[in-house]
């Protein structure tokens, strides 16, 4: 009887039914890992119809690594004061936009710690320093928790925040910081985070303003498998609202398995064996992300935390998009250091065909800039600059 029923909910899954949060949880503890599987790609058909799998040339920036908000699973933040801490200047920031120009670029993803200090001038200056100086660059920049920082740092609504920092040249605002969108589990590993709501209320907004958005997800904290549907439940019922509003919802859905080593507090406890998750269960929850996601067009793998090759594989499990070059990451490398890896243009382009796929180059709203058909052109893309994460100079504006 479960097998039939399991049958029958992987059939209409891949129709392109609704399933309920109740045949998504059923699903997610007894369907078999390759059935989820082909159903995720038969909704991948219909959701985007094709052979393209798209990719973002972009470059993440960590403007700043000072924080007070001490999230166990994170190396790569420090107290203000701290020897290592920094606040980049605009000319530090604006080199690495140059840079990434210099390979085609178009976007850079832009996050930091939450910064006690920093006045809204700072980020509207950084921001029109930008646009101006490096105008064919997109700026999708401060994840809600730093909107949700800035706003009591500067005493004012997440609507007004994000009022200004549109005016100053904001297109768009990364989907981090979600982790899980649990309160209990927020409150076990980021205590002094902002909890769902805030998350979701934040989001609610850039969309309202007309900002590009994507939504994230961590696993592996130890979590239920009901838990994890009720953070997809909570993104499918925001998009619902927002699509319906005003048409403008979140761009993407990107998951990927919580990073530890001896750089964080989690990696540290004597219950780090606890934390984590295997490349079969991502598969399993990207698998069901696509299913219950019915409203998202599109979903990204992973490859900096999974690695190219179950990025490959994820193609098969819902995926259409495999991600963006990420020229400069410093965050996941500081957690995972060990199994960190970088990739260009060119090698994302070879894992892409590898994989049965056209690769095709797009911009943040996932407007195709170039389709390579031809395979000889993915050897005139750039390959991975020499362009090196770790070298940050320590000025402050
Ligand atoms: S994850 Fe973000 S908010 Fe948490 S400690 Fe690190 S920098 Fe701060």
């Amino acid at each position: 009887m479960a097998e039939n029923n399991v049958r029958y909910l992987l059939d209409k899954a891949a129709a392109g039914e609704r399933l309920t949060p109740e045949e998504g949880l059923h699903l997610y503890a007894e369907a078999d890992l390759l059935d989820l599987g082909m159903a995720a790609d038969a909704v991948r058909q219909l959701r985007v119809p094709g052979n393209i799998v798209t990719y973002l040339v972009d470059r993440n920036v960590n403007y700043t690594n000072v924080c007070t908000t001490n999230c166990q699973f994170c190396g790569f933040y420090r107290p203000l004061g701290h020897a290592e801490a920094y606040v980049q200047s605009y000319e530090s920031i604006g080199q690495r936009l140059a840079e990434l120009a210099s390979v085609g670029g178009t976007r850079v993803l832009m996050q930091g710690g939450h910064h006690p200090e920093l006045p809204l001038s700072w980020y509207t200056g950084l921001l029109r320093y930008l646009r101006e100086n490096h105008p064919s660059i997109e700026l999708d920049c401060f994840s809600p928790s730093e909107i949700a920082n800035m706003a009591d740092v500067f005493s004012l609504s997440i609507p007004e925040v994000l009022t200004e920092l549109k005016a100053a040249g904001l297109a768009g605002l990364p989907g981090g910081g979600a982790e899980i969108l649990d309160d209990a589990i927020r409150s076990q590993v980021s205590p002094l985070k902002q909890k769902t709501d805030g998350w979701l209320t934040v989001m609610r907004e850039a969309q309202r303003l007309g900002l590009a958005t994507s939504a994230t997800m961590v696993i592996g904290f130890g979590e239920t498998l009901a838990q994890r549907l009720n953070h997809l439940m909570r993104l499918r019922d925001l998009q619902d609202y927002s699509l319906a509003e005003h048409g403008n919802g979140f761009t993407a859905f990107i998951s990927w398995t919580v990073q530890h080593s001896d750089m964080t507090s989690l990696g540290r406890s004597k219950f780090s064996t606890n934390y984590g998750a295997t490349s079969a269960e991502y598969l399993r929850h990207t698998a069901i992300a696509r299913l219950m996601l019915d409203n998202f067009p599109h979903l990204q793998a992973s490859w900096v935390t999974q690695g190219p090759k179950i990025g490959q594989v994820s193609l098969k499990f819902g995926i259409d998009d495999f991600g963006s070059t990420m020229l400069e990451e410093n965050v996941v490398s500081q957690a995972a250091y060990d199994t960190y890896q970088r990739m260009g243009e060119r090698e994302i382009h070879h894992y892409i065909r590898d994989a049965g796929y056209v690769p095709a180059k797009r911009d943040t709203r996932y407007n195709l800039l170039k389709v390579f058909d031809d395979p000889t052109e993915s050897d005139t893309v750039p390959t991975l600059p020499e362009t090196q994460p770790t070298v940050i100079p320590l000025m402050a504006n």
